[in-house]
């Protein structure tokens, strides 16, 4: 694969170039084959051992990784690198309509402090709230954090992380990395969810999607966003904000509008707003939305309630019929669905899978659905992962 050199942004290659791709391979090896010998790294790299040494070396010094005895066969245990993990590292902020978690993490993403609270509609509150628990967690970890990393369902500007909207919420422009830059002093980075979650499946998801190249993230949640990924990599477009495909017209007479006051749109169709409304209308109970809750809807679905698996089933093909559309404009290898109804995986997985088929035109490949590989919470691993992968991707740019 040939990508076209972009001269307006090429550095030429100096020597510390080199230097520095090899110390992003071999650090990115020990964090997959967590640990690893010196001499497997050699192997699988291509470096000789000098440069290999040389560079591990370096990654101890900065605090990246540290050696542990690996499984005595009667000797001298052997020497084995693994990622250092003995402190918290990161701060992740995962910003929801209803609730907020602040969590901390160390280098290999795995959470080791986790508060959780409802999300007040008044910005000062939950701003407040916010950099309490985030001083409390950096004060415990005497000086360990290094960054604070928040995920927010949000328009987002990539570069200066400044929020434009969060629509559910009616916030414009909120002061949010301002805000905490100043309490804490920490640097902050802030990306929209779906796009936060779509890089944490890329760096700590399970084998089976780190190892992707190409991929689509589809959040469901009171509307539905979703993160591209080209070449292993985010991709933004121009803007900065591709990816929302949540307004893509799907049909013309959705059970409820989007958030723009459309009937068209996808998120009408298969946000969990929509099955909410799908089950209160097959109850009978006209009384407007919000009578159940989504997690309590997919609760009793599971536990065999016919209305609400009916209301899942029936979203769940109109999120099969979105990705379609995303399968026959992007073509990647997967598509991942993320959200509280990945829960009711067993229950809606054929009725996605048939919802495609339904909607891709004849001789089109279906690609593959998986759902989340990374547990009860994928934003916020995507607020960690803004913090985390910094110490992992290249800092060189071709
Ligand atoms: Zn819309």
């Amino acid at each position: 694969m040939v990508r076209r050199i972009n001269l307006k942004s090429a550095n030429v290659a100096r020597s510390s170039t080199i230097r520095d791709i090899n110390r992003q391979i071999i650090l990115n090896h020990i964090r997959e084959k967590n640990p690893i010998s010196r001499a497997e790294i050699a192997r699988v790299t291509d470096l000789q051992r000098s440069t290999v040494s040389l560079i591990v070396e370096e990654l101890k010094n900065i605090g990246l990784i540290e050696e542990i005895d690996g499984e005595s066969s009667g000797g001298r245990p052997p020497q084995l690198l693994s990622l250092r993990t003995a402190h918290a590292i990161a701060v992740g902020i995962d910003l929801g309509k209803k609730r907020t978690i602040v969590a901390t993490s160390d280098l290999a993403g795995r959470i080791l402090d986790q508060e959780e609270f409802p999300t007040d509609p008044n910005f000062e509150k939950t701003i407040s709230r916010i950099i309490s628990s985030v001083k409390y967690f950096i004060h415990k970890n005497g000086g360990s954090i290094e960054g604070i990393g928040v995920s927010v369902p949000a328009l987002v500007e990539p570069i200066s992380g400044n929020i434009l909207l969060i629509p559910h919420l009616d916030w414009h422009k909120p002061a949010f990395a301002e805000r905490l830059r100043t309490a804490t002093g920490m640097p902050v980075k802030i990306d929209n969810d779906a796009n936060a979650a779509a890089l944490a499946e890329l760096w700590f998801g399970r084998p089976e999607i780190s190892a992707v190249r190409d991929f689509i993230l589809v959040l469901i949640e009171n509307g539905i966003g979703t993160g591209i990924v080209f070449d292993g990599q985010i991709y933004r477009g121009k803007g900065g904000i591709a990816g929302e495909f949540g307004h893509m017209t799907i049909g013309s007479d959705a059970p409820i509008a989007c958030a723009a006051g459309k009937f068209n749109c996808w998120e009408a169709y298969a946000s969990e707003r929509s099955a909410v409304a799908r089950y209160e209308k097959s109850k009978k109970k006209h009384n407007g939305e919000g009578k159940i809750s989504f997690t309590d809807l997919v609760n009793i679905a599971m536990e065999g309630d016919a209305n609400a698996q009916a209301a899942l089933k029936e979203t769940a093909h109109y999120i099969g019929v979105g990705i379609a559309n995303l399968f026959q404009g992007l073509s990647p290898e997967v598509a991942i669905v993320t959200g509280t109804i990945v829960r009711a995986w067993s229950l809606i997985a054929g009725d996605i899978m048939e919802g495609a088929e339904s909607a891709l035109c004849q001789g089109y490949p279906v690609a593959k659905f998986i759902p989340s590989t990374l547990g009860t919470y994928p934003t916020l691993m995507g607020a960690l992962s803004l913090i985390l992968t910094d110490k992992f991707a290249s800092t060189t740019t071709t």
